[in-house]
């Protein structure tokens, strides 16, 4: 059903039943005073017509939004953190708070919340969100989507107005009430959750659900070649983009299995970094001691999380066919991995023998040179067409030396097999590109403990303009401030 703004309201998870959910109530917020809010993704949900009080009803009151949930859900997973099992996980400051399509390509999004008070699965905690939290997620979605990474949408970002201690300074420190758009919330933790409750049926209706909401190729198959499918598929999606953040340079921090998306999209934002220089050892989590998220590790840390929602269909299918559906995973990354860095670097595709060899060339100079990571794309966008632009960056002594040959070496090749470049408006001219990667390498340096808004508002505008010079999200980086 359309409604007049033409937004195509949902209550689709609502068909899983009271078992996945729990009925909860919205924080009421001593002040709601709107920082951020998406127009591009408004726009797609038929949202773009909102005023700046009906947005602050709807995603800082959380007023329903007609057609979709009466009440939100706080959803139940259980997850591995760092390879324990806790089965007191659960949305512990957010909810489910709506669902519509998208009306570019007709798929399921959810409104997730982030900060929106406490809930059954709240633990110790007081359900709030911080906002320079609020502010980093912002960021991370921001430029995720810029570098071409399937990443959930920050939708909006809400100031409201309590002091909370986080045992960091400034404390007490400001707050805030995030929404993302993503699709669908159902994590590998909550297909562990019915393992662990033993509840093999729980397993397939969850299941069902995931197919004919996220899946439709797979509607037509039978239970076996369901739960096969729908692994192969998790498998092939988690690996592109896990693929997609390698290039990206993006370390998400915690991937832990109730922050993995079975529609492989990256979400959950904390503490992530972006490498400010290529190191396989690199990690972003002060409390990831172990470096078990660290960048050169994350696609193994998929794979062993992968692994864990294989277990959970045992019950559904015989543990061979998961077996080969995890098979699927290390070409998925190779796969990934070459497409996400030739678009990076401008480079349209090329045969597989010059793409290996050029992706191998490229890995390995950073591996012995260790660059910023950035600079390299900037410099090198287009292939050995930037060589004079090239020749002119604080790395041009690297480019000069015997561990780049190989590299140069693939860039003729790739360009002898007839690939040619992607025109791209963000490198047609030096000056905008070199002022681009000042800032952008800017915002990579962590927000420091800071509740300077004119901070973030600074970090916000230099996504804004990168984004609007890669040309993904136009008019979807307005900053209220
Ligand atoms: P995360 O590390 O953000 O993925 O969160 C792990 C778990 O802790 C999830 O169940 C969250 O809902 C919960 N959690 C995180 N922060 C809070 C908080 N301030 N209050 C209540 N629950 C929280
Ligand atoms: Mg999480
Ligand atoms: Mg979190």
């Amino acid at each position: 059903d359309t409604q007049d703004g033409g937004v195509r309201p949902s209550r689709r998870h609502a068909d899983l039943g009271p078992d996945f959910y729990d009925v909860v109530a919205p924080a009421r917020f001593p002040k709601t005073v709107l920082r951020y809010r998406n127009r591009a993704w408004a726009e797609r949900v038929g949202l773009g017509s909102l005023s700046e009080a009906e947005w602050i009803a709807h995603f800082g009151r959380f007023e329903p939004l007609p057609g979709s949930f009466p009440e939100p859900l706080a959803l139940r997973y259980h997850g591995h953190q760092f390879r324990s099992y806790n089965p007191d996980l659960g949305d512990g400051r957010g909810f489910l708070f709506a669902q519509a399509y998208d009306l570019r390509d007709g798929r399921l999004l959810d409104f997730g919340t982030k900060g929106s008070g406490t809930t059954p699965w709240s633990r110790m905690g007081d359900g709030r969100l911080t906002l320079k939290g609020g502010v980093r997620e912002v960021l991370a979605t921001a430029m995720l989507e810029a570098l071409g990474v399937d990443t959930s949408k920050t939708f909006s970002l809400i100031e409201t107005g309590e002091a909370l201690e986080r045992g960091d300074e400034p404390s007490p420190t400001r707050s805030s009430v995030l929404v993302r758009l993503s699709h669908g919330h159902i994590r590998i933790g909550s297909f562990q959750r019915c393992l662990a409750l033993n509840r093999p049926d729980l397993t397939q209706r969850l299941l069902d659900h995931t197919i004919d909401t996220h899946m439709p190729a797979l509607a037509a198959e039978r239970v076996e070649a369901r739960a096969e499918g729908f692994l192969a598929e998790v498998v092939r999606r988690v690996a592109r983009t896990g693929a997609q953040i390698m290039a990206a340079g993006f370390v998400h921090g915690v991937l832990n299995s109730d922050n993995i998306n079975v529609t492989g999209e990256s979400f959950d934002y904390g503490p992530w970094r972006f490498l400010p220089r290529f190191d396989p050892g690199f990690t972003a989590a002060y409390f990831d001691t172990g470096g078990l998220y660290s960048f050169a590790r994350q696609p193994e840390a998929l794979f062993w999380n992968l692994a864990r929602l294989a277990d959970c269909l045992v019950p559904l299918c015989p543990q061979e066919r998961l077996g080969a559906a995890l098979e699927g995973y290390g070409p998925a990354l190779q796969d990934g991995f070459a497409q996400a860095l030739f678009r990076r670097l401008g480079l349209a595709p090329a045969p597989q023998e010059a793409t290996d060899r050029l992706v191998a060339a490229f890995w390995r100079f950073h591996t012995e040179a260790r660059p910023p990571f950035e600079r390299v794309f900037f410099d090198w966008y287009g292939g050995r067409a930037s060589e004079a632009r090239a020749a002119r960056s604080p790395l041009a002594e690297a480019y000069a030396s015997e561990a780049f040959a190989p590299v140069r070496a693939g860039f003729a090749e790739v360009e002898a097999a007839d690939a040619g470049r992607l025109a791209h408006p963000y490198f047609a001219g030096e000056a905008p590109c070199t002022m681009l990667i000042d800032e952008v390498e800017a915002i990579w340096a962590p927000i420091a403990d800071c509740d300077d808004w004119s901070l973030f508002e600074g970090k916000l505008a230099a996504i804004a303009r990168m984004a609007e010079a890669f040309g993904t999200t136009p008019e979807g980086l307005e900053i209220a401030a």
